[in-house]
């Protein structure tokens, strides 16, 4: 089955920020953290907060004698009650979402001036009681254009909308004030994140078949989704999960246009896209399917990214101008299969959130995965003994690093004085250490053996191979950063933040790029690493890819990350046959 994803469909701003709040706080493990309103209207996540200490408090007075940290959540809260938190003793973390703020402070300042405000939404919507707060008592709360002519008389009008307000609605309103106060001040207070949101949805008009939206039966923004979805003729699905979806009536359908409410995480969506993808479509071939199936298998397993390393391996061997063999991508093969495949076991769940098929692939298959996993370290081990004692023993290192890296290496009774008790804690150490060890693997244990390559080349090499890989594997990180904040390992976008990853990645393509155009004209390798630029071209690709939304995270942005290193590997093939 074909799924149009909405690029708009999950977490907006105000949510994900929110949410990267109140979990940062959760891992510190400093005391209990209440939240004023569950955090975000979806069932499915506020479980998983509970699970990790944040408790939603309905009613103020039940902070009575409580001691920890509360969290305003991204609706925002009326002045009074933000009074009454503050003198409670409480820590207040506001994650009051700033396009929300904005249109608290645009009703403080005219109310404050004469003005008596209305606001355009839901009565008994906590963002509109929040904002209610603000007008100090001069506010009117209306739905519908026919309201306006309930309003008082008065000179000084503002008319402000909820942020996630219909757009259609809030225009016909405005027509109406606008006929009735001429002189009224009036805010385009919408949020772009529900307008754009919105306007995809009418967007996949006569290219869908259907439309399903995720989202919680509560969320408003999520309905009003399902309304816009439905006011524009599509047949539209609204679910919570990737259980509810009705698989007997998507097989008749050729296209499925997926969206999201604000509140919607990653990894629900993309449980939902890969279950649609995974029905056949009645006129759909079955081939497609099928192939999509053994993709996610071959993904799953690592046995894509094990075939990366060897291909990767095989154009450094080229790079470094090096008699070409089996051995050396072999090895890399088996060491990059087994670091991943052990350290998945070792990953405190956090593909159960990134991605659930993968974590129940990981349990059906425990047995089989991990005994492949520790013959593949042997094997690596047997051929590191053939190219002599100094690979051997620095392949045995390596292999204890990577298995070391996810377990805890401070004793138990000093666990309570080290924040980081394992290497996999310091924040950014997976994209680090996964680089270093690739390039290591690939470029340096071949300067141990009896005819080894020449340094420049093998450093010109490793330069390369850590780029490729530094890039690939934080471009991971921030597809799987919601789960990874979930479990608390801090990666490179929880600790700098995408916007900043994405920047940096940017940087180390471009550098990378560089240093391979600058290295054949210092005579340190061949024209081959001409070749290789490409490579960085494919990468920056990617990075913009995701950057712009061209594709979400799942299995094509994931085939086309991997798929640089098997680009790596072909051209390589190309000119050891072609050149
Ligand atoms: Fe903020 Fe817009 Fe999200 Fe509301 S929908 S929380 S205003 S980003």
């Amino acid at each position: 089955m074909k799924v149009k994803l909405a690029k708009t469909a999950g977490f907006c701003m105000g949510v994900h920020r929110a949410m990267d709040l109140v979990l940062n706080e959760a891992n510190k493990g400093e005391g209990p953290i209440y939240t004023y309103g569950p955090l975000i209207h979806n069932s499915q996540v506020i479980d998983l907060l509970k699970s990790k200490g944040v408790i939603p408090i309905e009613d103020i007075r039940e902070i009575q004698g409580k001691k920890g940290t509360m969290v305003i959540r991204a609706h925002g809260i009326p002045p009074g009650e933000r009074e009454i938190l503050r003198s409670s003793g409480l820590r207040i973390l506001d994650a009051t979402c700033p396009r929300v703020a904005r249109v608290q402070a645009i009703i403080r300042s005219h109310t404050r001036k004469g003005f008596t405000a209305v606001i355009v939404g839901d009565q008994d919507h906590p963002e509109v009681i929040g904002l209610q707060g603000y007008a100090e008592g001069k506010a009117h709360v209306i739905g519908r254009p026919e309201e306006v002519a309930t309003l008082p008389e008065t000179e000084k009008l503002l008319v402000v909308a909820q942020t996630t307000q219909d757009a259609q609605v809030y225009r016909e309103i405005q027509k109406a004030v606008r006929a009735r106060y001429p002189k009224a001040v009036i805010f385009d207070t919408i949020c772009d994140a529900t307008h754009n949101r919105q306007q995809e949805v009418k967007s996949f008009s006569g290219h869908v078949d259907c439309v399903v939206v995720v989202g919680g039966y509560h969320s408003g923004n999520t309905q009003r989704l399902v309304q816009v979805s439905e006011g524009a003729g599509l047949r539209t699905f609204h679910i919570e999960k990737a259980e509810e979806l009705d698989r007997e009536r998507l097989a008749s359908m050729e296209v499925v246009g997926v969206t999201a409410g604000a509140s919607t995480p990653n990894w629900m969506i993309k449980q939902v896209v890969q279950e649609i993808q995974g029905i056949r479509s009645r006129r759909e071939a079955r081939l497609g399917p099928w192939l999509r199936k053994v993709f996610k298998i071959l993904m799953d397993s690592n046995l894509v990214v094990a075939f990366g390393g060897y291909s990767l391996s095989y154009s450094a061997e080229i790079l470094m101008n090096r008699d070409l063999d089996f051995v050396h991508p072999g090895i890399a093969f088996l060491y990059i299969y087994a670091m991943h495949v052990l350290n998945r076991f070792l990953d405190k769940g956090a593909s159960t959130y990134n991605d659930p098929a993968m974590a129940c692939f990981y349990r059906r298959y425990r047995i089989p995965l991990m005994f492949s996993g520790i013959l593949a370290i042997l094997g690596s081990l047997a051929i590191a003994i053939r190219l002599g004692p100094s690979v051997f023993l620095i392949m045995s290192g390596l292999c204890v690093l990577g298995i070391i890296y996810s377990v805890p290496i401070v004793p138990l009774r000093r666990r309570r004085l080290f924040r980081y008790t394992k290497i996999k804690d310091i924040p950014g150490s997976k994209t680090l250490s996964e680089s270093l060890a690739w390039a290591t693997v690939i470029s340096l244990v071949p300067l141990l053996e009896p005819s080894p390559p020449d340094s420049s080349k093998a450093l010109v090499a490793f330069f390369a191979v850590f780029s490729i890989v530094y890039v690939r594997s934080a471009l991971f990180d921030i597809f799987q950063a919601q789960g990874d904040l979930i479990v608390g390992v801090e990666t490179l976008p929880i600790t700098l933040g995408e916007k900043r990853t994405l920047l940096l990645l940017k940087s180390v393509t471009i550098i990378g790029g560089l240093g391979l155009l600058a290295a054949p004209l210092v005579g340190a390798v061949g024209s081959f690493s001409y070749l290789l630029l490409l490579c960085y071209g494919t990468l920056m690709m990617s990075i913009l890819a995701y950057e712009k939304r061209w594709l979400y995270p799942g299995t094509s942005l994931e085939a086309l990350v991997e798929g640089n290193f098997f680009l790596a590997g072909c051209l390589g093939f190309l000119w050891h046959h072609l050149a």
